[in-house]
C-alpha cells in the first residue's frame, strides 16, 4: 500500500462520505497519521444525486476529489481501495490493494439500497446511491424518450413513456418532481413528436402518505405539490415484482414501464470480520455506544449511516441522513484526540437541525422543530442549505450558476447521454453497478 510507519498513531478511516470527511478534516490538523480509504476517489454529495439523474447538474458539481482533502497535510494519505475485511485481533484490515495495520479504525461505510430480498427488483430495477448509478438513470430516461420517438408499436411507446418510482421518501419525491418538470418544460421543446400528456410519472408508496419521515403537514403539502406537477401518487401500494417490463403490486394496479426506479429503503453497508454481536442484524448497522465505539471493541469506531447508537430519544438509532453523520464525524474527532491524550471521552448528542425536501421549482417543504413551512420560502431555504453543505467552493459556484440558469430558462442543461445505458436495440447493456 506504500504507507510508511511513523511515530504518530495511525487512524484508518474507511469511507470518505459525510461522516468520514467530517472526521478527517479535523484530524488532519493533528499529529496523527490519517489514512482515508474509499472505493471512489471522490466524496459524493448524495442529496443532489437526483439532479444528476434528471439532467439538472453534471456529476462534477456534486463530487469532490478526496485527494484534495489530504493534499494539505503531510501526514494524511488517501488510497483508492475496497476494504474487504477486518481482523480486529491483529488490528488490521484487508483491502483490494493489500493489508494495513491500524491503531484506531473508523468504519464510515454508509449504507446501500435495500431490496428487502426481492430479486426481481434487484435484477431489473434502477437505484441511486452513487454517481455512476445516477448517470445510468439519466441515460435510461433520455434513451427511453429517444426510443419512444421512433417506435411504431403503441404499447411499447406507452411503456417507454411511463416512469415508475417506488418509495415516496425524500429521494422518490424529489426524483418524481424533477422528472415531472422534465416532462412539463423540456419534452415539449426537445421532443416535438411526443405529446407531454402521453408521459406519465407514477410514485408508489407502501404507507398511507408521502414523505413518511416528515410531519403530516409536510406530507400534505408535498402531496399537493406533486399533484400540481401531474405525478400520479399510489399510496398503500406495495410492489411485488418487476420483470423488466411489468410492475405488479399488492393491489389491482399493474404498470407497464421501461423505467423503474427503486428508492424504498436503505440498509447498512458493513465490512466483514467483526464479531456477530457487533452488528444489529435487522438494520445491518454496527451497534455503537455513545462514544461511537463498536460493541465489543475499544479501538474500532463506527460513524454515520453504518452506526446504530440507541439512546432514550432515538431507541432505533439516529436517522440515516447527513446531519448525524457529519455531527458524529466531528464529535469522534474530538474524542479521538481525548483518547490519545488519556482524557475522558464525551458522549455524543445529536442536534436535530430539521428535515427538508424539494418537489420542484418554488416548491419545497421544511420541518425545523416547531417551525413548519412550505412553498417558495422553503424552496429558497432548501437551496441555501444545500449550497452551504456542498463541499468545495467551485462546486457551490457551478451549482449556483446552473440553478440560476435553469430557473431563468426553464432548462436542464445536462441532458446528455454520455454513457449509454441500454444501447437501444444493440443490446449493449452496460453494468448497472459501479464501473
Ligand atoms: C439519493 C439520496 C438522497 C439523499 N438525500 C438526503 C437529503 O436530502 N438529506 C440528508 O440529510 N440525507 C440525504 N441522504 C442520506 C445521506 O446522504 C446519508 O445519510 C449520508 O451520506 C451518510 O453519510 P455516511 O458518511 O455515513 O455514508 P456515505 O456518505 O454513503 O459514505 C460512505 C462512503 O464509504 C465508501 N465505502 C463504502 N463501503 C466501502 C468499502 N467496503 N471500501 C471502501 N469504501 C467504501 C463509499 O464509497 C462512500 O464514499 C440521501 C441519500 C441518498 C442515497
Amino acid at each position: 500500500m506504500n504507507i510508511p510507519r511513523t511515530e504518530s498513531p495511525r487512524v484508518v478511516i474507511v469511507g470518505g462520505g459525510f461522516a468520514g470527511m467530517s472526521l478527517a478534516r479535523i484530524l488532519l490538523k493533528e499529529d496523527l497519521q490519517v489514512v482515508i480509504l474509499d472505493r471512489h476517489n471522490y466524496h459524493t454529495f448524495q442529496p443532489l444525486l437526483y439532479q444528476v439523474s434528471t439532467s439538472g447538474l453534471e456529476p462534477d458539481s456534486i463530487a469532490y476529489p478526496l485527494r484534495k482533502i489530504t493534499r494539505n497535510s503531510k501526514k494524511a494519505i488517501f488510497r483508492l481501495a475496497e476494504v474487504n475485511s477486518i481482523n480486529a485481533e491483529a488490528n488490521s484490515i484487508s483491502t483490494s490493494i493489500g493489508d494495513l495495520a491500524y491503531d484506531y479504525l473508523v468504519i464510515a461505510t454508509g449504507s446501500k439500497t435495500n431490496f428487502f430480498g426481492n430479486k426481481s427488483i434487484e435484477e431489473h430495477g434502477m437505484w441511486m446511491k452513487t454517481v455512476p448509478q445516477a448517470l445510468n438513470i439519466r441515460s435510461l430516461i433520455l434513451e427511453n424518450l429517444e426510443q419512444a420517438v421512433i417506435t411504431d408499436d403503441p404499447e411499447k411507446r406507452k411503456a417507454l413513456l411511463n416512469f415508475v418510482l417506488v418509495g415516496a421518501g425524500p429521494t422518490g419525491v424529489e426524483l418524481s418532481g424533477a422528472i415531472a418538470e422534465l416532462r412539463n418544460h423540456i419534452v415539449p421543446k426537445d421532443y416535438p413528436d411526443i405529446d407531454p400528456t402521453e408521459m406519465h410519472i407514477h410514485l408508489l408508496e407502501g404507507l398511507d402518505r408521502v414523505l413518511p419521515p416528515m410531519s403530516e403537514n409536510a406530507s400534505k403539502k408535498a402531496h399537493r405539490f406533486l399533484k400540481e406537477l401531474g405525478v400520479h401518487i399510489h399510496l398503500n401500494t406495495m410492489v411485488e415484482s418487476y420483470d423488466g417490463h411489468l410492475v405488479t403490486t399488492n393491489t389491482d394496479l399493474q404498470l407497464k414501464t421501461e423505467t423503474f426506479i427503486w428508492s424504498a429503503g436503505v440498509t447498512g453497508a458493513p465490512v466483514q470480520g467483526l464479531n456477530a454481536s457487533a452488528l444489529v442484524e435487522k438494520a445491518n448497522r454496527y451497534e455503537v455506544n455513545v462514544f461511537n465505539q463498536v460493541n465489543g471493541y475499544e479501538n474500532v469506531f463506527a460513524i454515520g449511516d453504518i452506526a446504530l447508537m440507541q439512546t432514550k430519544e432515538y431507541p432505533k438509532g439516529h436517522p440515516m441522513v447527513a446531519q448525524p453523520a457529519i455531527q458524529q464525524g466531528k464529535h469522534l474527532a474530538k474524542n479521538l484526540k481525548r483518547l490519545i491524550k488519556g482524557a475522558q471521552l464525551e458522549a455524543f448528542e445529536y442536534r436535530d437541525k430539521g428535515t427538508m425536501a424539494t418537489i420542484g421549482r418554488n416548491r419545497a417543504v421544511v420541518d425545523m422543530g416547531k417551525m413548519k413551512f412550505s412553498g417558495f420560502t422553503a424552496w429558497f431555504v432548501w437551496m441555501f442549505v444545500h449550497l452551504w453543505f456542498l463541499i468545495g467552493f467551485r462546486n457551490r459556484l457551478v451549482t449556483f450558476f446552473n440553478w440560476v440558469y435553469n430557473y431563468i430558462n426553464f432548462d436542464k442543461a445536462a441532458r446528455l447521454i454520455i454513457r449509454p445505458f441500454k444501447g437501444y436495440e444493440r443490446n449493449m447493456k452496460i453494468d448497472k453497478e459501479e464501473i
